[in-house]
């Protein structure tokens, strides 16, 4: 299959895309900032937006139950199965402008591409209500209600001024009972989606883009250094039980031992010493431990090591430690076909592709439970995300969309790619 012609330059189309990105940015609901949580009113401008760019490719997009835009572009057939290809609308407090959003922007850029051209597969963009976790505390809540999650227990949580997801979605004017009917499609092929890397890899290899080869799975723990308070000026050296001098040992091994493990992330990221004063040996530490890797079995390995260097620690100061786990997430493969695909769809557009895992999670790990999924990172400048400060190359953006368009005619061609039948 041969490259349409395009309707535009794809320089302007790329700076549309970024004006679109803009664009939707100005709806918010902080007047200093951007923050745009899920179903919050903002959200009915940018499903306006959206809707009036799909309107004059003769796509008309719909809101389903859970507040997901949908949008559907046929394929050559009737029954051609689909493709989706998706991102999420909603923000962090503070946030960016492209976090998300540039991945949905994006698939509609690709469909402004084709130019009416149909493929044999038919293609439905999603922009997902949420994903960031910051109403109601936890994330996906678009994404789930796709793969068949969104149940009672997850319609039933509040948000701060007490409000559940169900009475949310009735607010926002819409059907909880339908939630049902926002699943996938089961003619679903595979589900793409566009996002910033969110981090310094690809500007620091000075490439553009990547393929997403895996979700990093991820341990979250929360420990307990419990040691002896006492007196700061009596207490000699040699008779102290202090629970911070044992916990920074183990915190620098926790450093220098990720620093070891390719691949490997291990943050302590909050810490709190008792009774905290100038002139009190430390009796209690709480710290907690974040270790991230796209291999389970190298995360778990890792967390034995730690903990192992952690006994022998408190054992030979007179501490006692106590762990308890507060999140424990598989790492999520993305299809190993589709990321082929869009490593070479890269190289086709011009660049050098690069393969990475992502060290955050995205919608595509929901998707992947139920269809393959696929991502590809553009490159973030000073690898800043979740700030204002966010931004992304209108080269890369370009480069995105020959990418896209490489990878879309890639797939079309594929018989291995069209042969797949959905996962039960
Ligand atoms: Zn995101």
């Amino acid at each position: 299959m041969s490259v349409p012609s395009a309707s535009k330059d794809r320089k302007i189309r790329a700076r549309d895309v970024l004006a679109r990105c803009d664009l939707l940015a100005r709806f918010s609901e902080d007047t200093m900032g951007l923050r745009r949580t899920f179903l919050s009113p903002p959200m009915h401008n940018c499903h306006a937006e959206i809707a009036a760019w799909l309107k004059p490719l003769g796509i008309e997009s719909k809101v389903d139950a859970v507040g997901n835009i949908r949008a559907f572009y046929p394929g050559i057939r009737p029954d051609s199965p689909r493709l989706l290809i998706g991102s999420h609308l909603d923000t962090v407090p503070e946030a960016g402008k492209y976090d998300g959003i540039l991945g949905v922007v994006l698939a509609i850029a690709l469909l402004e591409e084709m130019e009416g051209r149909r493929f044999p597969f038919a293609i439905e963009i999603v922009g997902f209500s949420e994903e960031e976790g910051v109403r109601f505390g936890v994330p996906f809540i678009g994404s789930r209600a796709l793969v068949g999650r969104a149940d009672d227990e997850l319609l039933d949580l509040r948000d701060w001024n007490g409000i559940s997801i169900r009475e949310a979605i009735r607010q926002f004017g819409l059907d909880d009972r339908k939630i049902s009917e926002a699943k996938l499609a089961g003619d679903t092929l595979g589900y793409l989606e566009f996002h910033i890397e969110q981090g310094p890899v690809l500007e620091k290899l000075n490439r553009p883009l990547a393929a997403v080869e895996a979700i990093v799975g991820q341990t979250r723990l929360a420990l307990h250094f419990l040691g002896k308070a006492n007196h700061a000026g009596t207490t000699p050296m040699g008779a102290r039980h202090d629970a911070l001098a044992g916990a920074s040992e183990w915190m620098t091994f926790v450093e220098s031992h990720a620093n070891q493990i390719a691949g490997l992330a291990a943050t302590v990221g909050s810490i709190e010493a008792k009774p905290g004063a100038a002139n009190v040996i430390p009796g209690e530490v709480r710290i907690t431990l974040d270790v991230r890797h796209k291999s389970d079995e190298v995360r778990s390995r890792a967390v034995r090591e730690l903990a192992g260097r952690g006994a022998e620690i408190v054992n030979r100061r007179g501490l006692s430690l106590q762990w308890s786990t507060l999140l424990e997430q598989s790492a999520v493969p993305m299809d190993d076909l589709m990321t082929r695909e869009i490593e070479a769809a890269i190289r086709n557009s011009g660049c050098e592709p690069h393969r990475m895992t992502s060290g955050a999670g995205h919608d595509a790990m929901i998707l992947s439970e139920r269809v393959p999924s696929a991502m590809m990172f553009l490159r973030s400048p000073g690898g800043i995300s979740h700030d204002p400060a966010e931004t992304v190359l209108l080269e890369d953006v370009e480069a995105a969309i020959e990418a896209g368009i490489q990878l879309l005619n890639r797939l079309a061609d594929s018989k291995e790619f069209l042969g797949r039948t959905q996962r039960a």
